[in-house]
């Protein structure tokens, strides 16, 4: 295989977009993602910032086109905007190897301090996860956080030209009398919301299947009070999407439990430790990490090319009372 061709799995689908958790920390503890008492990676173990970038410039040179940096929360690791700017410099790139587009997923708690620099260093859009904007659900969701500063911090990035959707997961008994307001308010500020079903990733302290809330009830529900358009805009995720008439909000829907869409997944993600999973809810993985560190950078396509004969045709995520979830690794290693 050439060393600069294009990522393919054995199931004939492409890849052009690798996920990237930057850290596993997080400073809230959202009830459905972590457990109260975590244990994190002692830091010694995290990729440094080259090493990331190497592997993601290495991606880019394989076509992956899209990166999102996420984690954990991607705005407490401190070197995380120096990262976004050696990144960002291939944004659009007339010449080398080019990204459309880099974009981060974070909580929002530090985008007030970082929203500009982000802006600055070629991020466009970013994810903003918003549960409730209940300030006592928010609290409870995420288990001390303050949604005064999310909202802020949301406004900030709005002022610095960043293009902006939330992410929402549906919380039954909840958050779910939440879902068509949170709606409203995404049109009337000139958001993209997306709707997100609890996924059975990592032990927690509460059983997932109390909380599960179908996006197929969420969609029924949404349908009598909004005027929604299929859209065929394609991530190459899981994510369906629908125009709300009357604004610019889209509406999308992720729905791993109640519709499968792997088939035409482009992803893969590298974890704080440098291992390349090529599903979330799936144990095959790489140790990029290693390999860079034995072989150096000319042994990374090799390693490319491994992960594509492993990536697995799809997850088999259910949620039941009582089971263990898919897998032990929580969204925060592998990067949500
Ligand atoms: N800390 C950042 C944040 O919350 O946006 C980025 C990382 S977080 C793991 C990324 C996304 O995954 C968030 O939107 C979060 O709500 C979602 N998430 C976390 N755990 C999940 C789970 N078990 N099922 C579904 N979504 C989950
Ligand atoms: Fe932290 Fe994001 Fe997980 Fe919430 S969802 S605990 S903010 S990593």
């Amino acid at each position: 295989m050439s060393c600069a061709s294009p990522l393919i799995d054995s199931f004939g689908r492409t890849i052009s977009y690798l996920r990237i958790s930057v850290t596993d920390r997080c400073d809230l503890r959202c009830r459905y993602c972590m457990a109260e008492e975590m244990t994190f990676l002692p830091k010694a173990k995290l990729l440094s910032l080259e090493e990331i970038a190497i592997i993601a410039e290495r991606f880019i040179a394989r076509g992956v086109t899209k990166i999102r940096l996420s984690g954990g929360e991607p705005l407490v690791r401190r070197d995380v905007v120096e990262l976004t700017r050696r990144l960002g410099r291939h944004v659009g790139a007339t010449t080398g190897p080019r990204l459309d587009e880099l974009t981060m997923t974070t909580n929002g708690t530090r985008l007030r301090e970082h929203a500009a620099d982000l802006a600055a260093a070629g991020i466009h859009r970013i994810n903003v996860s918003l549960d409730s904007r209940d300030p006592d659900i928010f609290r409870h969701i995420t288990r001390h956080g303050d949604v005064a500063q999310v909202l802020d911090g949301i406004s900030a990035a709005k002022q610095a030209g960043l293009a902006i959707k939330i992410n929402m997961v549906a919380l039954n008994g909840l958050n779910e009398n939440e879902i068509a307001p949170m709606l409203s308010w995404c049109g009337a500020e000139g958001f993209d919301l997306s709707l997100i079903e609890t996924m059975p990733l990592g032990a927690i302290d509460e059983d997932r299947a109390d909380r599960f809330l179908p996006l197929t009830k969420v969609f029924d529900d949404l349908s009598t009070k909004f005027d929604l358009t299929r859209d065929d805009h394609r991530s190459g995720g899981p994510a369906r999407y629908w125009r709300v008439g009357g604004s610019d909000a889209r509406l999308g829907l992720i729905s791993p439990l109640t519709n499968n869409f792997c088939d035409g997944c482009n992803r893969v993600r590298l974890t704080t430790e440098g291992k390349l999973y090529m599903c979330l809810g799936q144990n095959d993985q790489v140790d990029l990490k290693a390999v860079l560190q034995t072989e150096g950078v000319a042994g990374l396509d090799a390693a490319l090319d491994e992960a594509m004969r492993l990536k697995p045709a799809r997850h088999d995520f259910q949620i039941e009372r009582g089971a263990a979830p898919a897998v032990a690794r929580h969204m925060s290693v592998t990067g949500g």
